[in-house]
């Protein structure tokens, strides 16, 4: 069985062909650029990288462009579009609405579409993305897999904020999370690793790539995690402040001469650790300058592991217990010092990182030593195949048989 994943951004789309039986991925690609004279496809198939600058006036020609990548002659995986069963949308933001995975009929588009104002830039994309497939493929099964879904089983306790209740009732203002795609991807892979069911686990998970954010998930559900409203609030990130107090929005709009909308790329594009050190986002620029005597960069990093060391010791205290502690995405897969900056020190646990086991990259491993009470792992993310587990979920749970009673 064929699924084919698509993350559709505004101006790009990214896909993956995957063989759900054997989770073998047949091809994949990123189409940039779209909507301009020289978008460029970048598409891997048959161990080969190819790069074909075409014009995609939109997305709809993208897709058409990319199925016939998929069918072509020569370099295509694929005899006709029809060995495609169903394809999984990575859609941003489900809101309230979703708390699972859904098969995308007009009922949930249209509910997605009432999400805009909650995530003007993402799901607007993600429909593109729909709309655009639908018109070549329309009678495929489709299917929605949000960013948000996974942290819907959070308490009101967790998900409220500390303010006058018709924000959340009538403005819909309230915690809903990011990244849950890649933490439920993460979680799942830890309890297989440690051989035990989700249910008998409690587990913090930290995925810290450009965006960054930390889940409490206790016994297979989400309990609280660190992004709120939008992918601003938590620890800090690449250019992202994190948690601050609101009333600097109002300061800095007064004393530094800015106008709101300078003030929120201020807060979302210019800081983090790019604004405390000055140098870069990147954690690799930044490891570097501080081995090189670079304060500021020293500094960034500090701010960087303390916030996400407090993150965990809160959600330790949520759950009452901790199991296992997993590092994800782009800086927890790769960067050992990293990793153990933010575990070093934190006695009451009785968990310790070990140093060899810790020089990994990009791999799955147990990277606490034998005698640490918690176990500590990095596993690297796979959203696109999370995306496909849960699309043939959908697929074989409610598709099939919506088709079979319709018979
Ligand atoms: P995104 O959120 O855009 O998906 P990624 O998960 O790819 O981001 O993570 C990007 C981050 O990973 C960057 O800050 C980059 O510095 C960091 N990173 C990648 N490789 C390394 C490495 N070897 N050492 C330290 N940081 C790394």
């Amino acid at each position: 069985m064929k699924i084919l994943v698509i993350n559709a951004g505004s101006s790009s789309v990214k896909y993956q062909l995957i063989n759900i039986e054997d989770e073998h991925v047949m091809a994949k690609g990123l189409f940039e650029r779209i909507g301009e004279d020289n978008s460029l496809l970048k598409h891997q198939a048959k161990g080969q990288k190819f790069e074909i600058l075409r014009k995609a006036a939109n997305h709809s020609d993208a897709m058409k462009i990319i199925l016939g990548l998929l069918t072509d002659k020569e370099i295509g995986v694929l005899d006709s579009m029809n060995e495609i069963s169903a394809v999984g949308h990575r859609i941003v933001h489900g809101g309230e609405y979703f708390c699972q995975a859904q098969m995308l009929d007009d009922k949930v588009i249209k509910a997605i579409k009432e999400n805009i104002p909650l995530a003007p830039l993402h799901n607007p994309a993600n429909i593109m993305g729909i709309e655009a497939f639908a018109k070549h493929m329309p009678d495929v099964c489709m299917v929605g897999v949000f960013d948000t879904a996974y942290h819907q089983t959070m308490p009101a306790k967790a998900f409220l904020y500390a303010i006058p209740s018709e924000a959340y009732k009538k403005y819909k203002i309230r915690r809903y999370g990011f990244h849950g795609i890649s933490h439920h991807y993460v979680a799942e892979r830890a309890a297989y690793i440690l051989k035990k069911d989700m249910a008998a686990l409690h587990i913090i998970t930290c995925h810290l790539g450009n965006g960054s954010s930390v889940a409490a998930i206790n016994r297979g559900k989400v309990i609280d995690t660190s992004m709120g409203f939008t992918p601003l609030e938590g620890v800090a990130m690449g250019t992202r402040s994190g948690d601050i107090d609101p009333t600097i929005v109002q300061y800095m709009t007064e004393h530094m001469d800015l106008t709101l909308k300078e003030t929120m790329d201020y807060l979302n594009k210019n800081s983090g650790v790019l604004g405390i050190s000055g140098i870069s986002s990147d954690f690799r620029d930044l490891i570097t300058a501080a081995d090189e005597g670079n304060e500021n960069a020293a500094l960034a990093i500090d701010v960087f592991c303390y916030r996400i060391k407090k993150y965990i010791g809160a959600y330790i205290a949520a759950m009452g217990n901790v199991d296992a502690i997993v590092f994800t995405a782009g800086i927890g897969e790769n960067a050992p010092r990293i990793r153990k900056k933010i575990i070093d020190g934190m006695m009451f646990l009785d968990s310790e990182i070990c140093d060899k086991k810790n020089n990994v990259f990009g791999k799955e491993a147990v990277i606490s030593s034998d005698i640490s009470k918690v176990t500590i792992l990095t596993i690297p993310t796979n959203e696109e195949l999370m995306i496909a587990r849960e699309t043939r979920r959908i697929y074989e749970t409610e598709y099939l048989v919506s088709k079979a009673g319709s018979i």
